[in-house]
């Protein structure tokens, strides 16, 4: 169904993205008992989840926090129903959807993964093919989604003429432009510069705060999990190690990062981390 939309002052919209309950009711994403062993002809096999269960309640900004090789982007990749998991589901809205691609789960990959040949308009149009829109409807969103990330200055340029921070922003608006009620990332700012990353990671707060999209997102930066979300999953050796609540004011300024009560979380998680060794 065609969306009007209006924007506001910041440019961003408070009424698009509706997916609005609390954490009474249904998780909107729930990965119960899931395990990962990847098969391969003449190799070992490789354990890369064990007994996976995790809840993300609506209008939650969630990070999964781990070192390199853990099993974040399988984790992800099975959530975003890319892969298939060896043992158990995920579930959408209480719905099982293991092994199912959807657009209610909007991806933004690691590392660039814009089509080159495209320009930044047509991009972030690239989904929307898929749905039946007019063009005039499809101009619409992709007009007002340039906007939210702040690129309307660049809708017909190449992704080579992007730094890589406004690559990272095309690709999320890309995502969010199928209206997804959810958003999975992974690690979307680990290959920019620390100032840049600092900028992308206040653009999603503001974003996040105004659209109230659920985020599932993955990163192995600590400081990142804990300035973004409200709880992390720590994830270790493919098993989740624990479940840290971040209990921050809601409205994150980056002097946070420098705080007592940040340091402390920080400290906290780094603990936890490094006890396995
Ligand atoms: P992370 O994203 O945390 O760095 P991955 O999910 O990419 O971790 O990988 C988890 C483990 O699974 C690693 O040991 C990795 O080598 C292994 N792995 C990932 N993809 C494959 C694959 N296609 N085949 C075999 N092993 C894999
Ligand atoms: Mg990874």
């Amino acid at each position: 169904m065609q969306q009007n939309y209006t924007i506001d002052r910041n440019g961003l919209d408070v009424s698009t993205i509706e997916h609005r309950t609390s954490r009474h009711s249904l998780p909107k994403l729930s990965v119960e008992n899931l395990s990962k062993v990847y098969v391969g002809k003449g190799k070992q096999p490789v354990t890369a989840l064990q007994d996976i269960n995790i809840n993300i309640f609506a209008r939650e900004l969630i990070c999964l926090v781990g070192t390199s090789g853990c099993g974040k982007s399988t984790l992800l990749n099975i959530i975003a129903g890319l892969l298939p998991p060896s043992t158990g589901n995920v579930l959408v809205d209480g719905r099982c959807i293991t092994g199912r691609p959807g657009s209610d789960r909007g991806m933004v990959f690691q590392g660039y993964t814009l089509y080159p040949w495209l320009t930044v308009a047509q991009n972030i149009a690239f989904g929307l093919q898929f749905q039946q829109m007019t063009k005039a409807a499809e101009r619409d969103r992709v007009g007002y989604f340039l906007n939210v990330v702040g690129l309307e200055k660049f809708a017909h340029s190449y992704p080579k003429q992007l730094s890589g921070g406004m690559k990272q922003r095309v690709a999320i608006a890309r995502a969010l432009a199928n209206e997804p009620a959810m958003l999975l990332m992974d690690e979307p700012f680990g290959a920019l510069d620390a100032q840049t990353k600092e900028q992308m990671q206040e653009f999603l707060l503001e974003l996040w705060e105004k659209t109230h999209v659920t985020v599932l997102m993955i990163t192995h930066d600590v400081e990142e999990a804990i300035y973004l979300s409200e709880r992390i999953y720590l994830l270790e050796a493919g098993l989740v190690k624990a479940e840290i609540p971040v209990c921050l004011p809601a409205h994150r300024e980056l002097d946070l990062k420098l705080s007592a009560e940040f340091v402390d979380i920080k400290r906290q998680v780094i603990n936890l981390m490094s006890q396995h060794y």
